[in-house]
């Protein structure tokens, strides 16, 4: 990564759009690459995933969108056609790619920029609706889509107990879509103030491990069996070891959180003595957007509240840091170019 600068995007491909960009965002998923445990990611590719714009340039085959037309878009394309499209997994579209991914010189730059370049436009992009703020179809793009996912892949009913391990931008959205999957008892686990502060606004109770005993709270709470299903939306080791702690036997561990490890934090034995199901990987958003546009239009919860600090594409990295820090109340990064 670096900030030196790049030509302008070109449309490519006659099913190509170009996007003039009005927000972009930072993501949990960009300090991977930030911090160097995600590797293979060429130099000079433009970060960014999470975005809002105006349709500039439509290529020849774009039918359903003109110019003008104010979108945001799910982090990956996805042809709507192929065989995992059609069975809702967008995320792994045979011919998809990930926006601000480029290995050895294939894949796709991302939107921390002026232009974007959209492959796929017309089964990728999605036009704002009536009552969703711009703000609020970034957030459908990502980390709300993800978070929903992560709750629904858990099982989330009504009348389960249930616990969320890390409280980012992606965890505060998970506890939104559990609460509209029916939770009634919601833990929420972090260590930063604001973030639980953040977590109890939505709907759970906080619990901060650096202060108490999360797996104590929860296995209490349940008579000794621990959670129904935890959704881990953290990614490291510890985040998973702890997830796995706190789940009953015959529970689920909803796994989104990005892992680089080399090993998972437990063993097969403890996942056959606890009849685990494990869940994991990347979210499907482009499937998930639509059933969750009415959930943003209902204004049941502040999603927007995540977003903590508004800057400018210059400011870019001096906000990674912030960001990646945690300083400054720092949930969500929003970017303006
Ligand atoms: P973030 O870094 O802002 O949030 C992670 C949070 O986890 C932080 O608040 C941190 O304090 C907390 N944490 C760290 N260790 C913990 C532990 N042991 N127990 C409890 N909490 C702990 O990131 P984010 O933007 O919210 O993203 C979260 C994760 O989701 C990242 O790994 C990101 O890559 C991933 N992600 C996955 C998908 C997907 O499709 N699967 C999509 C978006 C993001
Ligand atoms: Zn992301
Ligand atoms: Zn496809």
């Amino acid at each position: 990564m670096c900030h030196e600068t790049l030509e302008d995007p070109k449309l490519v491909e006659p099913t190509d759009v170009l996007v003039e960009v009005e927000i972009s965002a930072i993501c949990g998923s960009d300090l991977h690459v930030y911090h160097g445990r995600e590797k293979g990611i060429d130099h000079g590719t433009v970060m960014g995933h999470e975005f809002v714009g105006r349709v500039a340039e439509c290529g020849k085959d774009v039918k359903d969108l003109k110019p003008g037309a104010r979108v945001f878009s799910p982090f990956t394309t996805s042809c709507g056609e192929c065989f995992y499209c059609r069975r809702g997994l967008t995320a792994r579209c045979e011919s998809g790619q990930l926006f601000g991914w480029v290995e050895q010189g294939a894949g796709l730059h991302g939107a921390q920029a002026e232009t974007v370049r959209v492959p796929l436009a017309a089964s990728t992009l999605v036009e704002i609706p009536n009552d969703v703020t711009p703000e609020e179809g970034l957030l459908l793009g990502d980390v709300l889509s993800t978070g929903y996912y992560c709750a629904k892949q858990a099982g989330v009913e009504p009348g389960g107990v249930y616990a969320i391990v890390g409280c980012g931008p992606v965890g505060l959205m998970a506890i939104a879509g559990a609460l509209e999957l029916g939770a009634e008892t919601l833990f929420a686990i972090d260590s930063i103030p604001e973030r639980l502060d953040l977590a109890a606004r939505l709907g759970a109770t906080p619990i901060s491990y650096a202060q108490s005993d999360p797996r104590a709270i929860v296995h209490g709470a349940t008579q000794g069996r621990g959670a129904d299903a935890v959704l881990e939306l953290v990614g490291n080791s510890s985040a998973h070891r702890l997830a796995v702690n706190l789940v009953r036997p015959g529970g689920t561990v909803s796994v989104v959180g990005v892992h680089n490890e080399e090993r998972f934090a437990f063993t097969p034995a403890e996942a056959y003595d606890k009849n685990l199901t494990y869940r994991v990987g990347r979210c499907p958003a482009r499937h998930m957007i639509p059933q969750l546009i009415p959930m943003v239009q209902s204004k049941k919860y502040d999603l927007a509240a995540v977003i903590s600090h508004r800057m400018t594409l210059s400011e870019g990295p001096g906000a990674y840091k912030l960001f990646d820090e945690k300083r400054e109340g720092c949930t969500k990064v929003v970017l303006t170019p």
